[in-house]
């Protein structure tokens, strides 16, 4: 029983047996917090970075949940190779660019197909930073590769996850290998993703092949290089939309892992 009326202040019954150690007061997250630091990493992004495109793969949480299909190209039913092993029946797929994973068109929400790209979640530009390392050659088994690495950061409106790839200005594709997140609790409440991260996309990303099937995700490197390899000027923010895809509602683009499908993000303080 809880009330102001109750002689104990409102605090009613305590649990079983915790009676000398529960508080009288829960202090409520401070969504503030999280909002202001989240616009001043995005506006330091925006002071001191470049663009770069980020082809958002689907994964197997994706097909668990149901949004998403196998690749009807690579993940045949009739050369028994995909059934039994649980993999493609080859790499240099473009239409899942080696995730056998495809989205059919659907009518009612214009998603899916070939021409927008079914085989990604969603390719968008957005800026970021990048300290990569020195270049390093590489003997393989396809022959020499070079190699490098770098952490990488943008601004907080969508959340990579591993194996997602990022074009980069100077036509190279990395692949996003590590995740790791800050985050603010500032007061009592269940902490995920979505409620407390505050830098959503620093990662340890991966620089990638050119042999690889990520190389398959338009748009081609020289467009890639034309479109964000740009001028200063005229210094404001440019616009992509006439090449981003998007599969999914912009809200999934952070919080539609089975963990975070639940809770929906604090609004930004700018008030959109
Ligand atoms: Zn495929």
């Amino acid at each position: 029983m809880t009330g102001p009326l109750y002689p104990d202040g409102g605090v009613g019954e305590k649990s079983l047996g915790n009676v000398r150690i529960q508080p009288y007061f829960l202090k409520t997250p401070d969504f503030y917090m999280i909002g202001q630091e989240r616009m001043a990493h995005d506006e330091a992004v925006y002071a001191y970075g470049e663009y770069a495109f980020f082809a958002l793969l689907w994964n197997a949480i994706d097909y668990a949940a149901g949004l998403v299909g196998h690749c009807p190209q690579c993940y045949s039913s009739n050369d028994g190779i995909s059934e039994v092993y649980n993999q493609p029946s080859f790499a240099q797929c473009n239409l899942c660019y080696g995730t056998l994973f495809f989205l059919p068109y659907d009518p009612a929400t214009g998603f899916g197909g070939v021409d927008h790209l079914g085989g990604l979640k969603a390719l968008i530009v957005r800026p970021c930073m990048w300290n990569p390392t020195d270049e390093s050659q590489k003997l393989t088994g396809t022959g020499e590769v070079i190699t490098s690495t770098s952490t990488l950061q943008s601004i907080s409106d969508f959340r990579m996850r591993t194996a997602d790839i990022v074009l980069k200005a100077d036509g190279t594709r990395w692949r996003v290998a590590t995740h790791n997140t800050d985050s603010i609790i500032s007061g009592f409440q269940a902490a995920n993703d979505v409620r407390a991260m505050v830098g959503y996309n620093y990662g340890q990303v991966v620089r990638q092949d050119e042999s690889m099937p990520c190389f398959l995700i338009p748009p081609t490197v020289e467009q890639q290089i034309s479109l964000l390899d740009t001028s200063v000027i005229p210094n404001y923010p440019l616009s992509f939309t006439n090449n981003e895809y998007l599969n999914c509602t912009p809200a999934q683009l952070i919080g539609d892992d089975s963990s975070n499908k639940n809770f929906s993000q604090p609004a930004p303080i700018e008030g959109n």
